[in-house]
């Protein structure tokens, strides 16, 4: 139910019979013939599914004929280069994105998740080629009774993580609603159960309410001279509703948006007016009236809501707006790019956007910002690319799990952002397949493969390289670590052993003497060096000590030797 109507793929295809849609139509369908789904279809089926969902969505040609060919280069043998020479570098792109997303998995790391969606996001460059996924994702969903167990729980949970709230923060909460009630019974199938089983006579039962309500209100709004361009009921989806009950005990007697009364009217001066109107005779409830006209959602949602007392003193959400704001609230970043192609600049208001949260949010600020500098829509639509990852690279391990760093960085750091185990072991790293050094940078997209070694030790020039500060930390920190372990290391920093000189008149049995005090002190002999002088032999002998006053006394119990001239220490 959409105030606006977009085109449907065979309007696209009756439109120009030889133009992009009709002629990537009879590729795809080519190119797939023979293939079936998992649930026995035609596998065209699928990419028209897609396609029709990007239609739905008003986005141009170029994306239509995109989403039809999605498939083509990583099912079919048809090449991508096939695909640009047929219908040009704008589809390829397109195409060469969904591809390249689609080898991205998820891993259901918790920490992960947001750098996740904005690797995607970082993949799409091209908004374009994430709304195709997205609409590969929906046909992919309402298909996945017929996938295997362990895949449904594993694209559901994708789903509900990865792209349904990556719709929904590009401001498509259709969209996003949908993925999520797709997932839900996959993810929590004794939860939907419950839900079914309590929950759909009272939807029901709602919904012949607001039947009854909806003419009432329209009246009113008429009567008032207010301009009602649609009025229609909404049932408040599955998934929303068991996040909802959650937080008020399962109580279903405290959800009062089940049904809610939609009111579309002309103008934002109207949404206010029928706000006062429905009021006058509908008693709002206090602390229920909601303006996201004046403060929008962190996604850009625009509405105005509240909750009154209606006809039978039933308690009733009404939300009223108009119909860009409904289309934009349905359709989020697709309907902008659709009010973009109609080039009607009037039907393109500028957003009054408040980010509830801007630092987490920052990235779809920079991206509405951005898009506002762009008054030609040509030209908007061409540069189309996500460059908010200026100061970030999102790198990739073999895994496809996605690794967060500032730019510049190199496979030192991703190795110590792994963990501190494979940075002090690293002695390696493949980029894309080919080993590069230690230093190089490395770029966003990029697969890197840590290559380690047992008992490896980091060096302390990667920290003339290094760009994360947790490196430069856990560097410092082996290399530390390192120096107490080495003897060797100890000499060059301070003193460790004391060499005690001794010169005797040389005796057999005199070193046995010697030896036998230095170790009745507890002193361990590291070495003994001995040789004739003029008139002595000179014994040097290396102890594990750098104690004074044990030295000192030892000292004095060797001068008792007999033989022993002069003794002499030094600490080394
Ligand atoms: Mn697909």
């Amino acid at each position: 139910m959409t105030v606006k109507d977009f085109m449907t793929v065979q309007q696209f295809i009756n439109k120009d019979k030889y133009g992009l849609v009709a002629r990537a139509y009879e590729f795809a369908k080519k190119a797939h013939q023979g293939q079936k789904r998992k649930n026995g279809e035609p596998y065209f089926n699928h990419s028209l599914a897609a396609a029709e969902s990007v239609a739905e969505w008003g986005l141009d040609e170029a994306t239509v004929a995109a989403a039809l060919l999605h498939d083509v280069v990583e099912d079919t043998p048809r090449t991508l280069d096939e695909v640009k020479q047929n219908f040009g570098e704008e589809v390829a792109f397109l195409v060469d994105g969904v591809t390249k997303i689609g080898k991205v998995r998820y891993r259901g790391v918790e920490a992960k998740v947001e750098n996740l969606r904005k690797f995607i996001l970082y993949l799409s460059q091209d908004i374009r080629v994430i709304l195709v996924k997205l609409a590969d994702r929906l046909h992919n969903m309402k298909t996945l009774y017929a996938v295997h167990p362990q895949k449904q729980k594993r694209i559901a949970l994708e789903t509900m993580e990865i792209y349904a709230p990556l719709a929904y923060r590009l401001g498509m909460q259709k969209l996003s609603g949908e993925l999520e009630d797709l997932a839900f019974p996959y993810i929590y199938p004794e939860e939907h159960k419950w839900l079914i089983a309590n929950v759909k006579e009272r939807y029901e039962e709602r919904e012949k309410y607001a039947q009854r309500f909806k003419p009432l209100i329209e009246e009113t709004l008429n009567k008032n001279s207010v301009n009602l361009t649609k009025i229609d009921s909404r049932a408040k989806r599955y998934t929303s509703l068991y996040k909802k009950l959650l937080r008020y005990d399962m109580n279903i007697e405290q959800i009062h948006d089940l049904v809610a009364i939609r009111t579309i009217v002309n103008t934002v001066e109207d949404c206010y007016a029928a706000l006062g109107i429905i009021h006058k005779l509908w008693p709002p409830v206090p602390g229920r009236i909601k303006d996201y006209i004046a403060l929008p959602k962190p996604n850009g949602y625009r509405s105005l809501h509240t909750v009154v007392f209606g006809p039978e003193k039933k308690l009733t959400e009404i939300q009223i707006r108009t119909a860009q704001m409904h289309d934009e609230a349905e359709y989020g970043i697709a309907a902008h790019l659709a009010y973009q192609q109609t080039k009607d600049s009037k039907a393109y208001i500028e957003r009054r956007t408040s980010f509830a949260d801007a630092k987490t949010l920052s990235w779809i600020q920079q991206l509405r910002n951005w898009q506002k500098d762009f008054s030609d829509p040509e030209d908007f639509l061409r540069s189309l690319k996500i460059d908010f990852f200026k100061d970030r690279i999102l790198a990739l391990t073999p895994k496809g799990e996605v690794i967060d760093l500032p730019a510049g960085a190199t496979p030192v750091d991703f190795a110590y952002q792994i963990h501190s185990e494979i940075g002090n072991k690293c002695v390696g790293a493949k980029v894309n397949g080919k080993i590069m050094p230690l230093n190089s940078e490395l770029k966003s997209g990029d697969v890197v493969e840590i290559l380690i070694q047992k008992n490896k030790k980091p060096s302390g020039s990667w920290l003339d390289f290094v760009k994360t500060g947790s490196a430069r930390h856990q560097i410092k920190a082996a290399l530390r670590q390192g120096k107490n372990e080495n003897p060797a290391l100890r000499v060059k920093s301070s003193p460790q052993k004391t060499e005690i000189k001794i010169a005797a008149n040389d005796r057999i049995g005199l070193l046995k003497d010697i030896s036998a005090i230095i170790s009745r002190s507890h002193i361990n002999i590291i070495g003994v060096n001995s040789g004739p002088s003029a008139k002595f032999a000179i014994f040097k002998i290396l102890c594990e000590s750098t104690d004074k006053n044990k030295i000192e006394k030892l000292l004095l119990k060797l001068k008792k030797i007999k033989d022993v001239k002069e003794i002499s220490y030094r600490l080394v």
